[in-house]
């Protein structure tokens, strides 16, 4: 675990920390665009020695070691559309990510904490709770990893990111971020920020940080529900944030960025999908720049709801439709291999 936090992998650095690194090491900040090449163009197995490095850059490069996945251990499970990972990280903590294809736009979506402490209870992550901060490189290797078995499999390259895998993003701000800087440099990755998606539980003080940062990228908000009472109920860390406080940091966000806010609202039967609700919803959001993104409830061992039915999620569906909000109903993806949405949980 010390080693892992406390020894920095090349996949931590932005382009401009690569540059100061090299520099505090004696060498030319130059180097970096061949190093950045190498780590992010696919021109380097992410095992062997580097190829093409000068050799006082080679011995630097064996120093630092670029990976933090234990030789990017994983296992693989796939379905039609889906292909789930589990990586073994450095101190034996275990993060999953997905690939889901979708004819050219292919979408990775990654884990940005082990565990969480959000502690939502329909959510498998939630349900194990907190275990650890990921650092950059470990969200960075995750996307590396995925571009590298899309690439092999010839179905082209990622193209969009959601950060909708384990943990709450906002929660490890920092290192998110730093990692979307390195996924979204034009000489690296090169994904655009608007294909990168963060989805939010709703904690305020990193919405207003993002605000602020007008960071560039789409955010979604798991709302779920449009009562305190009923969000608590769902997601204890609402007690910290009430619906007043959330929706006016949505708000500032919105009048800072001009950026649409998506929304997502996981249906359980009995419990969130009612007329009451929708028109709450309808009403909570009013003036919002908002898309609805309805996901019928996925099945976890710790938590006893029903998905909606597919009437009730229509019905639903239809009532904001017809309060103005734009609302789809997203397809079921990976539910054989336990990859939707709110059922990643590491085995270990
Ligand atoms: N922590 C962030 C991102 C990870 S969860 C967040 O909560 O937004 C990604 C999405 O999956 C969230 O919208 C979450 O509410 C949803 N989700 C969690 N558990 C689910 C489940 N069992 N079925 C369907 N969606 C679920
Ligand atoms: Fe954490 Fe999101 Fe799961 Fe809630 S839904 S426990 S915030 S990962």
């Amino acid at each position: 675990m010390a080693d892992t936090l406390n020894n920095p992998s090349l996949l931590d650095l932005t382009f401009s920390g690569l540059q100061e690194l090299l520099v505090q090491s004696g060498l030319k900040p130059s180097h970096a665009a061949v190093i950045w090449r190498l780590l992010y163009r696919g021109s380097w197995d992410g095992e062997s020695r580097a190829p093409r490095l000068a050799a006082t850059v080679h011995d630097w490069w064996d120093h630092h070691r670029p990976l933090p996945v234990a030789s990017l251990g994983r296992s693989v499970a796939t379905d039609e559309f889906s292909e789930k990972y589990t990586i073994h990280l450095l101190d034996e903590q275990v993060v999953e990510s997905v690939a889901m294809r979708y004819p050219g736009r292919n979408t990775a979506c990654l884990s940005t904490q082990v565990g969480c402490a959000m502690g939502c209870q329909f959510c498998a992550t939630g349900q194990m709770g907190f275990r650890r901060h990921l650092q950059p490189s470990e969200i960075v290797a995750q996307a590396l990893l995925l571009q590298s078995r899309l690439m092999e499999a010839g179905v082209g390259g990622l193209r969009n990111i959601v950060l909708m895998g384990m943990g709450e993003p906002l929660h490890n701000y920092e290192a998110v971020m730093t990692a979307l800087d390195i996924l979204t440099d034009t000489r690296g990755l090169n994904l655009g920020p608007k294909r990168v998606t963060l989805s939010t539980v709703g904690y305020v003080p990193g919405i207003l940080r993002m605000a602020e940062e007008r960071r560039p990228y789409r955010l979604a908000l798991s709302l779920h529900a449009a009562d305190d009472a009923l969000r608590q109920a769902m997601i204890p860390v609402a007690h910290r944030w009430p619906l007043g406080e959330l929706i006016e940091a949505c708000r500032i966000y919105q009048r800072q960025t001009g950026k649409r806010i998506f929304v997502e609202w996981t249906l359980v039967e009995g419990v969130n999908d009612s007329r009451e609700q929708a028109a709450q919803l309808i009403e909570v959001l009013h003036g919002l720049d908002a898309h609805i993104n309805l996901i019928p409830l996925n099945r976890t061992a710790g938590y006893r709801g029903e998905p909606s039915g597919v009437a009730s999620g229509q019905a639903f569906q239809r009532a904001v439709k017809a309060g103005g909000f734009p609302a789809t109903i997203r397809q079921a993806r990976g539910l054989d291999i336990a990859a939707g949405c709110g059922q990643l949980a590491g085995a270990v």
